[in-house]
């Protein structure tokens, strides 16, 4: 018998956090094993194909491009904003930082729009604050597999005409009245790390579009084509006496010029190995999810018996994917520091995410400052805690975590 992933892992604590998000098993080894013996390409062949084709059923949108990681995903989406010098991206500030990391190493402006504290999702009231003349896009994440209020969001897009980024790492398996995250704005980021709601061997992306003109410059920068401006030519090369190329070379270098580079090229390709563990890991995602809303569902109902205590809030027609599971205490009551010594005292993993990304050195660089996001920074300062919340869990494990919880809450309780 095979052992699975976190079965393997030394138990440091009674309840641990995941770090493989999803559950691995046999068919997941087959699946690679599989390609591995097949004697076919190891390398963007016909299970990427077949992986993405699925990926895209699956969202609803024309175009599924997978990649090496949700950060090349992400970054390769904010390369198609076309974003120049001076334009402005509205974003959350709770959420991982590569949500916007490749913002950095351009000279545009990042407003910060604080979060709904019922859902740490971005407030769609404060993103029509923030819109300017300069305004180009909005990115944003669904926080912990919950999607953000698409439709206020995509009324402020339609309205300004801005193009919506959807980080979509923590969302695969969560719905908005029927639609999935990725297909709700203009361009989905997923991501399959090690911790994510599915795995592709422990790193990978996917970027989602229903764009056709998006898509075929994404699949010719992941395949290190750069993405270029071209135009039509006719003959050789100009002002060349060379005759027309032979058959080596393809099509466009016989039949075009280049007026502009957009960017070069690179290789983000997702090996057929990690291919072939993302379709049996979507064939199962189902499955995957129901486990993360049975685990959710009982920390609820323990937190239930607390008004010291608040659950995300998940609006009608949402279902929560739980990549995360978060609440929020009342800090006037709960200490919430104490709350995660002893949780960790009684072997529970515990996790604050994110740090408002406006306050990292970085940022704060650029402009931003404390009092920025007041919502976003009370949260991760006192309120929030993110508990264990995966597939791995047994039941054993989820009780003890709803029991230790219990316990821990009364202690962190001041009188
Ligand atoms: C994991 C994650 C990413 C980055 O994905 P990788 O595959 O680890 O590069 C981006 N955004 C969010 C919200 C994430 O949780």
């Amino acid at each position: 018998m095979m052992e699975t992933n976190l079965a393997a892992a030394p138990p440091r604590y009674t309840v641990p956090y995941s770090r493989v998000g999803s559950r691995l098993d046999e068919s997941d080894v087959a699946a690679v094993r599989e390609v591995m013996l097949s004697g076919a390409t190891l390398s963007a062949g016909e299970v990427r194909e077949r992986f993405e084709e699925r990926f895209a059923a699956h969202v609803g949108v024309r175009h599924a491009l997978s990649v090496t990681s949700g950060t090349v995903a992400l970054e390769l989406a904010i390369h198609l904003l076309d974003l120049e010098p001076g334009d402005e991206v509205i974003t959350t500030p709770q959420t991982y930082q590569a949500t916007i990391q490749p913002l950095l190493d351009r000279d545009v402006r990042v407003r910060f729009a604080d979060v709904d504290p019922a859902t740490a999702n971005i407030d769609p009231q404060r993103v029509a604050a923030l819109v300017t003349p300069r305004t180009k896009a909005i990115l944003l994440v669904h926080y912990g597999g919950l999607p953000a209020d698409m439709d206020a969001v995509m009324r402020v897009a339609r309205e300004h005409g801005l193009t919506v980024v959807e980080d979509a790492a923590h969302a695969l398996g969560s719905s908005l009245n029927g639609r999935r995250p990725g297909a709700l704005g203009h361009i989905g980021c997923f991501s399959f790390h090690s911790s994510k709601n599915i795995t592709t061997l422990g790193e990978g992306g996917m970027v989602t579009t229903d764009r056709d003109d998006w898509a075929e410059r994404l699949r010719r920068v992941r395949g290190n084509q750069a993405d270029m401006v071209l135009t039509p030519r006719e003959g050789g090369i100009a002002g060349s006496s060379e005759p027309p190329f032979g058959a080596l070379y393809p099509g466009e270098a016989y039949t075009h010029d280049c007026l502009r580079v957009r960017r070069a090229g690179t290789n983000a390709a997702l090996s057929e190995a990690a291919a072939a563990m993302g379709l049996v890991q979507l064939g199962r995602l189902p499955e995957l999810v129901a486990r993360r809303r049975a685990v959710a569902a009982r920390l609820t109902a323990e937190l239930a018996a607390y008004d010291t205590v608040r659950v995300q809030s998940v609006p009608p027609g949402v279902e929560h994917a739980y990549h995360l599971f978060t609440f929020s205490v009342d800090s006037r009551r709960v200490d919430r520091d104490e709350l995660v010594r002893v949780l960790a005292a009684e072997g529970v993993e515990t996790y604050l995410r994110y740090f408002p990304l406006h306050l990292l050195p970085e940022w704060r660089a650029r402009g931003s400052a404390l009092g920025d996001c007041p919502r976003a920074e009370k949260a991760w300062f006192h309120e929030h805690m993110n508990l264990p919340c995966h597939p791995e869990l047994t039941d054993g494990q989820v009780e003890f975590l709803a029991a230790a919880v219990s316990r821990a809450l009364a202690k962190a309780t001041r009188a």
